[in-house]
């Protein structure tokens, strides 16, 4: 029996690996089995696509973890990609407006201010 679920975590940093590409760096190594509570293990990475406005699309890197006891895969998923379409609209309005509070934002704001993050990417915003 096969099963995919989420992980979402919200500390964590943005990495830029390349163009468009980001690391998603977990303050932590492993979590817990959200079915079992066994401890899960690190399987591997994979590129998680967000398609923005027009051709425009990014990737962030996510950690695919295993449980060797329910037999269970987990995705450890940003709180800014969390897939629901009106906190991806909060979070677009809250950087057309520069007041958001949001952490993940403020990360990527952070990644602007020391020229990280390419132009396309904070124009697509
Ligand atoms: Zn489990």
């Amino acid at each position: 029996m096969y099963s995919e679920t989420l992980v979402i975590i919200s500390d964590y940093s943005l990495i830029l690996k390349e163009e468009f590409v980001f690391f998603v760096e977990s303050s932590v190594t492993t979590h817990m089995c959200p079915i079992c509570q066994a401890t899960l293990r690190y399987r591997d990475s994979r590129p998680r696509i967000r398609k923005k406005e027009g051709d425009l699309k990014d990737q962030l890197i996510i950690r695919r973890f295993y449980c060797k006891n329910c037999h269970s895969y987990h995705n450890e998923l940003p709180d800014c990609l969390v897939p629901y379409k009106h906190y991806e609209t909060e979070v677009i309005s809250g950087v057309l407006y520069g007041n958001a509070d949001h952490g993940c934002l403020e990360k990527l704001q952070a990644a602007f201010w020391v020229g990280q993050v390419p132009y396309a990417w904070k124009y697509s915003l």
